[in-house]
């Protein structure tokens, strides 16, 4: 049996194998009035700075622009003769003897080579005097010192967040060429399933994963397309993942175990798929398998909702990521100190409900009490799933150990 880490590689090299060659499919988003639309997209595309930045000598201060030699000693007395403020600058030179007024953002007059801050002068009439000796070079930045003209403020394959879309503004860029996001076809077996919108008999049970695949779906950047559920039988299930298959990933739950009505592996070996693995030594989240059904990857995912929770995020959303142009990464983990001993039992790795907290500014990590993979409670009470290495399952409290951050809290 894989390992996570394993088979969250396979997926990775699998995916990569096969799809990552020619780029993915693009298009072009018009943002400026709602840069929302392309939050959390990757660019497709090299972004170039359209000009110098600074595009002029530009001062970090307000104060005084002169030529540092005047004031190679505090107490140095300088004839104003103007001032170069944000917008309008001072259009004459800064000859020896002189300086000019300067706020922050205004570009450094010709002439000058150093700016003293108000704080260390005062005005005195037509004079300023300098209370400390400038220094060559101090509080502005010099045109292009940030970036040059043609060269690249985002590059292709970034997933655009608050910063990279201020500086596609600051280029001047009101639309950018992004990767589309994949489908990912999600659908739900199991003959006690209902719709959220329905009242349950009392053995029947509420499709919850069809709405928490579909939020880690966006979350991670797919586009979810919602089939809905699957009834145990074959023809059936055949039919509803005959129709899954028209997205770029499927992703399936339930019926991966070994009961008589588990049939999703046993439809998708009739249909042809290939096996990388079905199952995983992890815990919840054991019996997941993935596969390829044509030119289509497929996942299947054991049905206890947090189990479908664990292993969307260990193994669908990599896949997500690398159709939409991302490059793979290693599995984002944090460390925090354990709140208490953990004592977990050998051979597999457990993604145990959680909560971090920062009670004295360090995180620390507790976990929840849970009654297993269909407890949903447990998790919503935490903030995170505590990672227990197959490795080492013994912990005392205070030792550093693994957490995976639930997806958008932090
Ligand atoms: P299975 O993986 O089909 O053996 O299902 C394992 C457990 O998860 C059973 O208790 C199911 O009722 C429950 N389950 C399966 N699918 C869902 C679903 N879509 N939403 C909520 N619970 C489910
Ligand atoms: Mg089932």
């Amino acid at each position: 049996m894989l390992s996570y880490q394993a088979a969250r590689a396979k997926v990775i090299e699998v995916i990569c194998a096969r799809h990552c060659a020619p780029p993915p499919p693009t298009e072009t988003i018009e943002f400026a009035d709602e840069p929302a639309r392309v939050l959390g997209r990757i660019v497709a595309e090299e972004v170039r700075a359209d000009r110098n930045y600074p595009p002029f000598n530009r001062s970090t201060r307000d104060g005084f622009a002169l030529r540092a030699a005047d004031a190679a000693q505090a107490g140095a007395k300088l004839r104003l003769i103007g001032e170069s403020r944000a917008g309008v600058p001072f259009e004459g030179v800064v000859e020896p003897g002189t300086c000019v007024q300067i706020m922050t953002g205004a570009p450094l007059p010709r002439g000058a080579n150093s700016i003293v801050m108000n704080e260390y002068a005062r005005i005195e009439g037509e004079y300023v005097v300098m209370l400390e000796a400038a220094r060559e070079g101090a509080h502005f930045v010099l045109e292009g010192q940030e970036t040059r003209i043609g060269e690249s403020v985002i590059a292709r394959g970034t997933r655009l967040s608050y910063a990279e879309l201020a500086i596609a503004g600051q280029v001047g860029r009101s639309q950018l060429v992004v990767a589309k996001k994949p489908r990912v076809a999600i659908l739900s077996t199991g003959d006690e399933l209902v719709d959220v919108d329905q009242s349950p008999k009392r053995y029947q049970i509420r499709n919850s994963n069809n709405v928490s695949l579909a939020a880690q779906v966006s979350l991670s950047g797919g586009e979810p397309m919602m089939l809905g559920i699957a009834p145990d039988n074959l023809a059936e299930l055949r039919a509803q993942i005959e129709l899954a298959l028209d997205a770029d990933i499927v992703a399936l739950t339930g019926g991966v175990s070994v009961g008589k009505y588990d049939l999703v592996e046993q439809v998708l070996r009739e249909m042809g798929a290939e096996f990388f693995f079905d199952s995983v030594a992890i815990r919840p989240g054991k019996p997941a398998v993935f596969g390829f059904c044509g030119d289509k990857p497929v996942f299947g995912l054991p049905g206890n909702p947090v189990s479908t929770m664990v292993t969307c995020e260990l193994f669908v959303v990599p896949a997500i990521e690398l159709l939409s142009g991302h490059k793979p990464h290693p599995l984002k983990l944090l460390k925090a100190k354990l709140a208490h001993p953990l004592n977990e039992k050998p051979p597999l790795a457990h993604f145990l409900p959680a909560r971090v907290s920062w009670p004295e500014g360090e995180p620390v990590v507790e976990a929840i009490h849970w009654e297993g993979s269909g407890d949903i409670g447990s998790v919503v009470k935490g903030n995170c799933f505590l990672v227990v290495h197959a490795e080492k399952q013994v912990y005392s409290a205070g030792e550093m150990a693994d957490v995976l951050p639930r997806r958008g809290l932090f």
